[in-house]
C-alpha cells in the first residue's frame, strides 16, 4: 500500500504529517512517487482562516475525480479543520467521498484507523475533543535532511479572540525536556545542521510540566548539543517574552538573531479587543530591547487587517506602527471570523473590499521597508546555510542567513549543507543576490 500526505498550513501540521508517515511506513505502507500513485491519500488541514477551508474542499473535490478513477483509493481528513464541530456534517454533503475523518488529537492511531476503513462501508469518523498525554517515542519520516522541526509544546492557552487554534488544539502541553534534548542529539548525529522548535507560544514552555524548566533553560541546553549549528523557534508571543529569554538569546551561540514577534495590530483599542495582552509602546519597547541586546538582529510579525471596530483611524496606528518598528518582514492577513470565536460575533464587521484595499496599503509599505532592510547588507558578508540549487534558477544555489533571509549565489554542489561566507551583492524585496566571499 502506498501513501500520499497533502499538507494545509503551518509548521507544526508539516511537523504533524511527518509523523503520520512514519507510523504508516511502520505499519507496512510506502510512501507513494506521486499521487496517482497511491492507495491511501490523507489531507492535513487547517481552520485558521476561511481561505484555507475553501482551498481544503477545492482539494477534496479534485480528488472525488481520481477516486472515480481509482474506486479502491482511500482518502482520510485530517488536522484543525476536523477538529471544528460543523465539519463532520459538512464533509458528508459536500465530500461524501471522504473514507474517513479523524482529528489532530488521534493521528497517532492512523494506521489502526486505515485498518478500521478497510472493513467499514460508511466514513469512519473518530475525531477526540479532547487533547490525550503527550506521546513520546513516535516513528517519524522527516521531509528534509538539513533542517528539523521540533515540537516543543502542543496547544495554546492564549484565547486570542479571532483564532481558532485553542478550540482546536486544546490546552498547552509541553514535552519533557529530556525528551526534546535525546531528539535533538540524535537529529545532530545524523547530520542536522538546524533545528526549529515549534509551539503556538513557545515562551510558555514548560510552565505546566511543574517545574522551574522553561523555555530560556531549554534554549540553553540546546545551545551544547554537537552538530547543530543553528537554533530557531516559532511562533514567540510577544507579551511574555522575557529579559530572561533576550540575554539567553543574545548570549547563546547557535539561537539565530531571527525574532518573529506578531503584532496583529497597532492599536491599543484593536489589540485589547484581540486579547492581546501587550500595548502598542510596551511591544516598541519590547523591540527595542532586542535590537540592543542582539545587533543585527531581523524581526519580522504578524498583522491582521479589518478585525471587528477597525476604523480607518486605527488601521493608520498599524500602518504608524509598521513604519516606527521597520520589520524585516510582515505576514499580512485579512481578518476572517470563525465560528466559535468570540471576534466572530463582535460589531463593526469590516466589509471585505476595506480589508482588501487596507491589505493592499499595509503591504506596499511594508515591502518598501524590507526592500530598504534589504537593500542595507549590500557589500555585507554574511554566512549563509546552503539548502541547495534554487528552484527558479538551478545555476544559482539557494539558502539562508542567520537573520532567515533567502540568498541567492552560484557556486558548485559541494556547498550544499554547508555554512558558507556569502557577500551580498544585490537586493530584492523578498530574496538577496550574492556571491561566495573569498576565505580569509
Ligand atoms: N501562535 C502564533 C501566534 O500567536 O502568532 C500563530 C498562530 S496563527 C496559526 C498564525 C497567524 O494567523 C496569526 O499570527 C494571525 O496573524 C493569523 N490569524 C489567526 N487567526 C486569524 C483569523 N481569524 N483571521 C486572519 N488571520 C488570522
Ligand atoms: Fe492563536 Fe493567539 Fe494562540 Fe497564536 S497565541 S495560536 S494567535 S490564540
Amino acid at each position: 500500500m502506498k501513501y500520499h500526505i497533502i499538507n494545509f498550513g503551518c509548521q507544526m501540521n508539516l511537523r504533524d504529517s511527518e509523523v503520520m508517515a512514519g507510523i504508516l511506513e511502520e505499519n507496512g505502507y510506502e510512501r507513494a512517487e506521486s499521487i496517482d500513485e497511491a492507495d491511501v491519500i490523507l489531507v492535513n488541514t487547517c481552520a485558521v482562516r476561511d481561505s484555507a477551508e475553501r482551498k481544503i474542499f477545492g482539494q477534496l473535490g479534485t480528488l472525488a475525480e481520481l477516486k472515480k478513477k481509482k474506486p479502491s483509493l482511500k482518502i482520510g481528513v485530517t488536522g484543525c479543520l476536523a477538529q471544528r464541530p460543523e465539519t463532520p456534517s459538512k464533509i458528508v454533503k459536500l465530500a461524501p467521498h471522504v473514507d474517513l475523518l479523524f482529528g489532530v488529537h488521534n493521528q497517532h492511531e492512523v494506521a489502526k484507523l486505515l485498518q478500521q476503513v478497510k472493513a467499514a462501508e460508511e466514513m469512519v469518523v473518530d475525531i477526540w475533543d479532547q487533547e490525550g498525554d503527550v506521546l513520546e517515542h513516535l516513528p517519524s519520516r522527516r521531509e528534509d535532511g538539513l533542517k528539523a522541526w521540533v515540537t516543543i509544546m502542543y496547544g495554546c492557552n492564549n484565547f486570542c479572540t479571532y483564532c481558532v487554534v485553542p478550540l482546536v488544539r486544546g490546552r498547552e502541553r509541553s514535552r519533557r525536556p529530556e525528551s526534546i534534548l535525546a531528539e535533538v542529539r540524535e537529529l545532530g548525529e545524523k547530520g542536522y545542521k538546524e533545528i526549529t522548535l515549534l509551539g503556538q507560544n513557545v515562551n510558555s514552555y514548560g510552565k505546566d510540566l511543574g517545574g522551574n524548566y522553561t523555555f530560556p533553560d531549554l534554549l540553553r541546553d540546546l545551545d551544547e548539543v554537537p552538530g547543530i549549528e543553528r537554533i530557531r523557534y516559532m511562533t514567540s508571543h510577544p507579551r511574555d517574552f522575557s529579559d530572561r529569554l533576550i540575554e539567553v538569546i543574545a548570549g547563546s551561540r547557535k539561537v539565530c538573531e531571527h525574532f518573529h514577534l506578531p503584532i496583529q495590530a497597532g492599536s491599543d483599542e484593536i489589540l485589547r479587543r484581540m486579547n492581546r495582552g501587550y500595548t502598542r509602546e510596551t511591544y516598541l519597547e519590547l523591540i527595542e530591547k532586542i535590537r540592543r541586546a542582539v545587533p543585527g538582529a531581523s524581526i519580522t510579525t504578524d498583522i491582521i487587517v479589518g478585525f471587528p471596530g477597525e476604523e480607518e483611524g486605527h488601521f493608520q496606528e498599524t500602518l504608524d506602527l509598521v513604519r516606527a518598528a521597520q520589520f524585516d518582514a510582515a505576514f499580512t492577513f485579512i481578518f476572517s471570523p470563525r465560528a466559535g470565536t468570540p471576534a466572530a460575533k463582535m460589531p463593526g464587521q469590516v466589509p471585505y473590499a476595506v480589508k482588501k484595499e487596507r491589505l493592499a496599503r499595509l503591504m506596499e509599505i511594508q515591502n518598501e521597508i524590507s526592500l530598504q532592510k534589504n537593500l542595507a547588507l549590500v557589500g555585507q558578508t554574511v554566512e549563509v546555510l546552503v539548502e541547495g540549487r534554487s528552484p527558479k534558477n538551478p545555476e544559482r544555489l539557494t539558502g539562508r542567513t542567520r537573520t532567515n533571509k533567502i540568498v541567492l549565489f552560484a557556486g558548485p554542489e559541494e556547498l550544499v549543507r554547508q555554512l558558507v561566507p556569502v557577500e551580498i551583492v544585490r537586493a530584492k524585496t523578498w530574496t538577496l543576490d550574492g556571491q561566495v566571499a573569498a576565505a580569509n
